[in-house]
């Protein structure tokens, strides 16, 4: 079975409005087997609407229809279907009954638009909203589902739940899709791919896409089988290969995030950590105490961005600062080993740089940065040339930190 999702409503053709829905529905649908082929967004306009639908039924045995069975005109989904399937629209008098209802308990006024929402398709199922005024709607014609639904994502989300998710697995058979998803932290995409895709071109199912997301790439890997032991074969077929060729960049295999991951190694390992940010200002101590039970294993940090704060608050001696400046290999490295001292953590991170976009020279670009660990062992500092703006380089130095922070972790 294959799936088309129009989007309707003005407001999603805007900056301001975005088609989230289609992104829940595309969830639902894959885990029954159903893979979404068509998504339009389509504003309140009739004859744009109308092309749009009738376009998809030539091409999709299933059409989910969003939003726009509001009770105002520029509603015109309801409309538009009736129109095109040459059903005419009928009043149900027990949705009219449910809407008059719903608006004496809320102890309103019925505006009498409203009961254009009792109105569906001639031979049209039409499916409980618990949360809103507007039914979804469900028919069927020659072979093709057509089911609309609520535009609000809180309304669609409880109409689909209990009205369509059953029936579509009914109709979908026994298959279903799952899929893994592999993080990867220190190799370009293009190195990514040149390892991985001598291996996974060899199959259509699971299918391969390789993402370049800020700081990491992520492989997604998505099996269709007729059951979950199967699909985990597919997955585990095509994955283990991958996993070998990528090593230990991989650092998640179950959608964790870099800072979930070294949370986890910290609190494994019984290690705590303090930091000292200048050019991230607090961006590393953000992402480190958004990982539930945080408090574990981040002791906490300092953001220092004067070098008076360098001074005061790391324990970075001045001179060191004058001799170098303030973005500087000895400079990461003190504050590194001095926010651990203080602190009296196991592991100290220091991080200062040029994140610009004024502020650079010849000798020190903007995005060069300096991280500095400090343990037990020792400390190690490293200098990286970050590419982007301010926000792309300010997060891949936390990225980079968190990085570190992993590997030293990991070896202990
Ligand atoms: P209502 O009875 O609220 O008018 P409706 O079914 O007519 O319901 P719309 O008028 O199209 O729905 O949309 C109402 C609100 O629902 C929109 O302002 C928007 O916030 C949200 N919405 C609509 N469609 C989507 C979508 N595809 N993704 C996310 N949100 C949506
Ligand atoms: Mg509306």
């Amino acid at each position: 079975m294959d799936a088309e999702i129009i989007a309707v409503g003005s407001e999603m053709l805007t900056p301001q409005g975005l088609d989230t829905d289609s992104l829940y529905l595309t969830e639902k649908l894959n885990n029954l087997g159903i893979e979404v082929r068509y998504k339009t967004v389509v504003g309140d306009d009739h004859d744009r609407l109308t092309n749009a639908f009738q376009a998809a039924l030539k091409r999709s045995n299933l059409v989910i229809l969003t939003g726009g069975l509001g009770p105002t005109e520029d509603d015109i989904t309801r409309e538009v279907v009736a129109d095109v399937l040459g059903r005419p629209l009928r009043e149900i008098p027990e949705i009219r009954s449910r809407i008059e209802k719903r608006f004496q308990r809320l102890g309103r006024d019925m505006p009498p638009n409203n009961l254009r929402q009792a109105r569906v398709p001639e031979g049209a199922d039409w499916l409980e909203n618990p949360n809103g005024t507007a039914p979804g709607i469900w028919l069927e014609q020659q072979g093709t589902v057509v089911i609309l639904l609520p535009g609000p994502p809180w309304e669609l989300e409880a109409v689909f739940e209990s009205a369509c998710l059953s029936r579509l697995a009914r109709l979908s058979g026994k298959a279903l899709i799952r899929s893994r998803v592999y993080k990867i932290v220190g190799l370009p995409e293009s190195e990514v791919d040149r390892r991985i895709a001598p291996i996974y071109t060899a199959y259509r199912n699971p299918s391969t896409t390789i993402l370049a997301k800020l700081g990491a790439i992520e492989v997604h890997l998505r099996a269709r089988a007729a059951s979950q032991e199967e699909a985990e074969l597919l997955l585990n077929e095509l994955g283990d290969p991958i996993e070998a060729a990528l090593g230990d960049h991989i650092f998640s295999t179950r959608g964790e995030s870099l800072e979930e991951v070294v949370g986890m190694y910290l609190t494994m390992k019984q290690q705590t950590v303090s930091v000292a940010e200048s050019c991230t200002g607090g961006l590393l101590s953000e992402r480190l105490t958004s990982v539930p039970g945080s408090s574990g294993f981040f002791l906490g940090g300092v953001v220092c961005y004067s070098n008076e704060l360098k001074v005061k608050l790391a324990g970075v001696p001045a001179d060191l600062i004058r001799e170098h400046g303030a973005v500087s290999k000895p400079v990461a490295q003190a504050l590194s080993e001095g926010i651990r001292t203080r602190a009296g953590a196991s592991i100290g991170i220091g991080i200062t740089g040029i994140a610009g976009p004024s502020g650079g020279t010849p000798e020190k670009p903007v995005g060069l940065v300096f991280i500095g660990l400090a343990d037990l062992r020792g400390a190690v500092v490293r200098e990286f040339r970050f590419p982007g703006n301010r926000e792309r380089i300010r997060y891949w130095a936390s990225q980079t930190a968190l990085e570190m922070i992993r590997r030293r972790v990991r070896d202990y």
